[in-house]
């Protein structure tokens, strides 16, 4: 049975070629705005000179750049404080999840009293205060453009933590596929495996009978299926680049988790592994799925079942051997668009995956799964090369 629950999707999307041009209208002429990005790549894509021109009729629009991936707490303390001292009052994130991850965070901490990493520390739950912010997506992968979730990390205290808090919606997102024609075949795969695991966090669990969740769920993993490949072989094919997109946002828009039971042990663990190795996020999630997929093969089952019927067509009637053919297809999927699926690939060993499960422990990830018996004991017992 589907469980009782709220769903609200309040940002507004806006999608298709030309979309940056709304920046005009959708962000108030009285608003003070910063405008937060990565690196050069948002000049090259030409993202920043639409940015700029469709801010042109404000006085000044203040930047923040430099953001990394796996946006870093120490650095975003700069970004905080040139917020505050110019009494910004609207962010824009121009980027991927990282960028908009990190104007969440600046949103929270620009308006809160305490020590910011309070905020990290706390979920998200320490505030209920944000500036605004809206997003233009350059990199989809994280979904981070339309619901309340962040995830920053912290060097020194080897830390990559997720933080939730219904004030950092944000009001827009601007989906121009063609923005994405420049990202590199790397890039792109990471969005399409990253957005894969999004979706089998919310969907490979144990059946609660909804059927619609499901079928959102098995759609979106045949289109990455279908349009990934094609995204990777011409760049520039604006149909595919749509339809991964949206893929992306639709994965996290809070719809397919909606009443039904959530795993997310594989973001966890890769999290550690991200933070403590320096693995990018796709990257070590590509190390995690197959051990913990077939750890869990029994819990599992008739999820698994039904995703190699639905999404892999697999008709082999030996449902045991429908289920280990869907998680082969789905490692030999993820070997095609260039992944690495071993932790020994990063020669990782007993050692390394010791400094995992402690990092666990004290991020206080011990009880992970939909069911919540994956402790740091099983993810070692499965980890292990
Ligand atoms: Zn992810």
């Amino acid at each position: 049975m589907i469980k009782n629950f709220t769903f609200q999707s309040p940002t507004k999307i806006i999608f298709g070629k030309g979309s940056i041009g709304a920046l005009k209208r959708e962000i108030p002429l009285d608003k003070k705005v910063m405008l937060l990005y990565g690196c050069s790549s948002l000049k090259s894509s030409g993202a920043y000179d639409a940015i700029k021109k469709a801010l042109a009729e404000r006085p000044e629009v203040f930047e923040f750049s430099g953001i990394t991936s796996n946006p870093e707490y120490e650095y975003l303390l700069k970004c905080i404080e040139l917020v505050k001292a110019n009494k910004i009052d609207y962010l824009l994130a121009a980027g991927g999840g990282s960028v908009i991850d990190a104007a969440k965070f600046v949103a929270l901490a620009a308006l809160y009293e305490g020590e910011p990493w309070k905020i990290i520390e706390s979920f998200g739950a320490c505030t209920n205060k944000a500036i605004p912010l809206a997003t233009v997506v350059t990199l989809p992968a994280s979904g981070s453009e339309v619901n309340r979730d962040a995830v920053i990390s912290r060097a020194s205290k080897k830390a990559k933590l997720p933080l939730g808090n219904p004030a950092v919606y944000p009001q827009f997102a601007i989906l121009d596929p063609e923005l994405t024609f420049s990202l590199s075949s790397e890039q792109t795969a990471n969005g399409i495996l990253d957005t894969f695991v999004h979706v089998l966090e919310q969907y490979l669990t144990y059946p609660v009978n909804a059927k619609l969740q499901d079928r959102f769920a098995e759609s979106i993993l045949t289109t990455l299926i279908e349009d990934g490949p094609l995204a990777m072989k011409e760049p520039d094919n604006y149909e595919a680049r749509s339809n991964l997109m949206l893929s992306s946002s639709m994965a996290m828009n809070g719809f397919l988790r909606a009443g039904v039971p959530m795993d997310w042990a594989t973001h966890m663990i890769s999290h550690e592994i991200t933070s403590l190795f320096g693995i990018p996020h796709a990257r070590a999630l590509a190390v995690v799925i197959e051990p913990y997929l077939s750890h869990c093969k029994e819990k599992k089952f008739q999820k698994l079942l039904q995703y190699s019927r639905r999404v892999w067509n697999i008709y082999e009637t030996d449902e045991n051997k429908a289920v280990d053919a869907s998680i082969k297809m789905t490692m030999d999927f993820f070997k095609s668009l260039g992944f690495k699926t071993k932790l020994s690939d990063y020669n990782l060993t007993d050692k390394d995956v010791e400094k995992i499960t402690k990092q666990l422990v004290s991020h206080r990830m011990v009880k992970l799964g939909e069911h919540r018996d994956i402790t740091p004991e099983v993810v070692a017992s499965f980890l292990l090369p």
